[in-house]
């Protein structure tokens, strides 16, 4: 943590008391980098051609990323208005906690969630609320519900749950949003929405025209599924006066040409790509059941991760994945996450898995029933 002390100038205090941003260690060339939930495949041959092609650097990009609007727009049958881009899903997440919710405001989600939406509340000035999951790492709606006050201004609902795995049903979604205060904003946050396998998951552009609620905003992105991390392209699709909100929020020029044709290269090969999609989805199910095999308690897995609840044994226990060449993501005191890698990591996974969980307390919170 930096002291106050430390900077050398003034800086606002709730800023200054953040821990400086870790990302997930980088693999030397014989690790396996499991700590980022990153696409394993890289881009197809079209994907690269796109991005080369695209070679005008000294110009600035197309402000609104119009095309790639207009084809997200024809994709999921909104308004071309109805779509927003930005660099990254995490960049509109900060868009639309910043348009809506200042110093003496409250933002509500889940916890534990997504690393970022906590410090995204505090860089607004914001309150966060932070509400514990149910003991099956989901979210607990109807105390989701209860947190809810006239300082209320924005929601955040991720699923399936980053680091946790589970999905958030459509029932469980559709009965929330129908208890949230009408001008409240619900941003559903689907950054793994192409990895889910649960038919009664919530899905927020299954529907032709999105959701239907105007306070609901559709979080998306290219970095997971699509394998374009590297690039930052992400969307959101909601209603055209917030998502004109959260443009005054942004930074502008932020998407480059190159993310932008990469994205539509992308979409151009979506079967091709939704293909490797579920390659990652089957090896995360063999993951996930190999785990439970082995003796650890895993939650339901619908994103490309895998969550261990190790609990005050997590550093532990990802120095000893670390040991075996397994950069894996721990959540000291609370679990570790590891992501869907290449198929010859998930073996290694599963043989240091199994001799760690031997070493647990009877009782633990991370042993299977078994
Ligand atoms: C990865 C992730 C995102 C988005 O990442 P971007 O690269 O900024 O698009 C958003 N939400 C969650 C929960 C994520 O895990």
């Amino acid at each position: 943590m930096t002291e106050a002390s430390d900077i050398p100038i003034r800086v606002r205090p709730e800023i200054a008391a953040l821990p400086p941003y870790k990302q997930g260690r980088q693999a030397g060339d014989d690790a396996f980098k499991l700590s980022s939930n990153e696409n394993p495949f890289e881009p197809l041959p079209g994907v690269l051609e796109a991005v080369q092609a695209a070679t005008a650097l000294n110009r600035y990009p197309d402000a609104s990323a119009a095309r790639l609007r207009e084809r997200l727009a024809e994709r999921f049958g909104v308004d071309i208005d109805s779509i927003h881009i930005g660099a990254g899903s995490v960049s509109i997440l900060a868009q639309l906690v910043l348009a809506t919710s200042g110093p003496g405001d409250e933002v509500i989600y889940a916890w534990r969630s997504f690393e970022a939406y906590p410090w995204l509340v505090v860089v607004a000035g914001a309150t966060a609320v932070q509400v514990p999951l149910t003991a099956d790492a989901r979210h607990d709606f109807a105390a989701m519900t209860d947190a809810i006050t006239d300082r209320t201004r924005a929601i955040i609902v991720c699923s399936p749950n980053n680091p946790t795995g589970p999905v958030v049903t459509q029932a469980e979604f559709d009965q929330f949003v129908a208890a949230v205060p009408a001008d409240v904003l619900v941003i559903l946050d689907e950054a793994y929405a192409e990895f889910v396998t649960d038919p009664d998951s919530v899905d927020g552009l299954r529907e032709p025209g999105g959701t239907g609620r105007p306070n609901v905003v559709v979080l998306r992105t290219f970095s997971k599924a699509f394998g374009l991390a590297g690039l930052r392209v992400g969307y959101a699709v909601g209603h055209p006066r917030i998502l004109d909100a959260a443009r005054s929020a942004s930074i502008p020029l932020s998407v480059t040409a190159q993310a932008e044709e990469a994205a539509l290269a992308s979409l151009a090969a979506e079967a091709e790509l939704l293909e490797r999609v579920r390659t990652i989805a089957d090896r995360r199910d063999c993951l996930a059941e190999g785990l439970r095999e082995v003796g650890w308690r895993v939650p339901a897995a619908q994103g490309n991760f895998v969550w261990l609840p190790a609990g005050d044994e997590s550093r532990e226990i990802a120095a000893a994945f670390e040991g075996a060449g397994l950069i894996v993501r721990p959540f000291a005191g609370d679990g570790i996450r590891i992501s869907v890698g290449e198929e010859e990591s998930v073996e290694k996974v599963l043989r240091i898995a199994a001799s760690v969980v031997k070493d647990l307390p009877e009782g633990h919170s991370g042993r299977g029933l078994a």
